[in-house]
């Protein structure tokens, strides 16, 4: 079977790139390993400035008009008259993300591992069928995540991950809250993100600063500390790519975390791969096409990678600089909108 265009994955990067191009009249399929498209370890944050405006407020599981920040100098709460951040269950956004796509006119198969490309060629085997399957495509877009498959067929190395582990607790606490702690999390930070009937409790660090088993050590710590409770819930752990080098490869892309856009600070990676999924589609179907929104992210995701380069050198830089972020954000001499991956300047 031969494609205009094949995606790897169906995560938000590749359903936003397949709605796009089967909308504009492309025959697009995409390949996705998972039964169905959507579960993935995440907290589930979705910024102001990001997706708050565009998803159905059905999908979204809680939404803040403030949140707390706390550093072991100072806390402040940002507050907003309009939602500075909202929480999504990924599974439910997949299946939105999903339905819109195949609704487009994509094609989605699930529960299929691509394999290997070769030469315009991609192989892949699809769950209780025995043979390996082939497809042709004119354009492939590797959006597979992290760990992309597309991404070393490229031959690109990727130098730069964060680590995030997750537990989400059958529990709903209250507030949205970020933990700056450098004596537990280095340069990360660890988070208490609430949903509708659970809450997300986790922590985030640079994986080239903090080693897994330390990240997990440090967060079980700190969560005692408060008074969360995790025994009995699974940990789940995931890496984030933010080592950027490039998303137009002449005719195979990479969108999202596969291209390593999401935020090396943070670890905000949704609006990145929906970003710069619609914007690989909008250039595969027009190469003249504005790429504003896609250049602006590349340019944030390479500030954060200075910054998290940066202060992983020392503590005592880590320390400093946490704390006067907080502070800036505390008398408003910055704002959080700046510090989110979507976030657009004003003119
Ligand atoms: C613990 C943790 C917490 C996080 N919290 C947040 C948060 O609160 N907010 C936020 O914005 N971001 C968060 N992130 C980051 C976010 O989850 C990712 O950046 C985002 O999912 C990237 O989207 P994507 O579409 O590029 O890749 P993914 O969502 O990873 O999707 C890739 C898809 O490709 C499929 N795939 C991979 N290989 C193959 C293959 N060979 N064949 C077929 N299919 C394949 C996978 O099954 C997957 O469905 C978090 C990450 C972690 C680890």
């Amino acid at each position: 079977m031969t494609h205009d265009v094949v995606i790897v994955g169906a995560g938000p990067a590749g359903l936003a790139c397949a709605r796009m191009l089967a909308r504009g009249g492309l025959k697009v399929l995409v390949l996705e390993r998972k039964p169905h498209p959507g579960p993935k370890v995440c907290a589930g944050g979705i910024t102001g400035s990001g997706l708050i405006n565009r998803i159905p407020g059905s999908l979204e599981e809680r939404r803040f008009h403030r949140q707390y920040i706390f550093t072991p100098q100072q806390q402040t709460c940002l507050s907003s008259t309009k939602p500075m951040i909202a929480t999504v269950n990924r599974e439910n956004l997949g299946r939105h993300m999903a339905e819109a796509a195949a609704a487009a006119g994509a094609e989605i198969v699930t529960s299929a591992q691509v394999k290997r490309i070769d030469d315009g060629k991609i192989f892949f085997t699809v769950e209780d069928r025995d043979r390996e399957e082939k497809a042709e495509f004119r354009f492939l877009v590797g959006a597979d995540g992290s760990a992309s498959l597309v991404r070393r067929y490229l031959r690109l190395p990727t130098a730069h991950l964060g680590i995030g582990i997750n537990y989400q607790i059958p529990r709903t606490l209250t507030e949205m809250e970020w933990h700056l702690a450098p004596s537990l999390f280095r340069n990360g930070y660890g988070w208490i993100f609430p949903h509708r009937d659970t809450t997300s409790v986790g922590a985030y660090a640079d994986a080239a600063v903090m080693k897994a088993g330390d990240l997990h050590r440090s967060l079980r710590t700190w969560a005692a500390s408060r008074g969360i409770a995790l025994d009995g819930t699974r940990q789940r752990a995931g890496f984030v790519n933010f080592d950027y080098r490039g998303w137009n490869f002449g005719t195979v892309f990479l969108a999202g975390d596969a291209a390593g856009l999401a935020s090396g600070l943070t670890g905000e990676g949704i609006s990145p791969a929906i970003i710069s999924g619609e914007a690989i589609g909008r250039y595969i179907l027009h190469q003249g096409s504005d790429l504003a929104d896609l250049q602006r992210l590349i340019r944030i995701n390479n500030l954060h990678r200075r910054t998290v380069l940066l202060t992983g050198r020392n503590r005592l830089l880590t320390a400093l600089i946490a704390e006067t972020v907080v502070l800036a954000l505390r008398l408003g001499l910055l704002n959080f909108t700046q510090l989110e991956m979507s976030h657009q300047p004003s003119r």
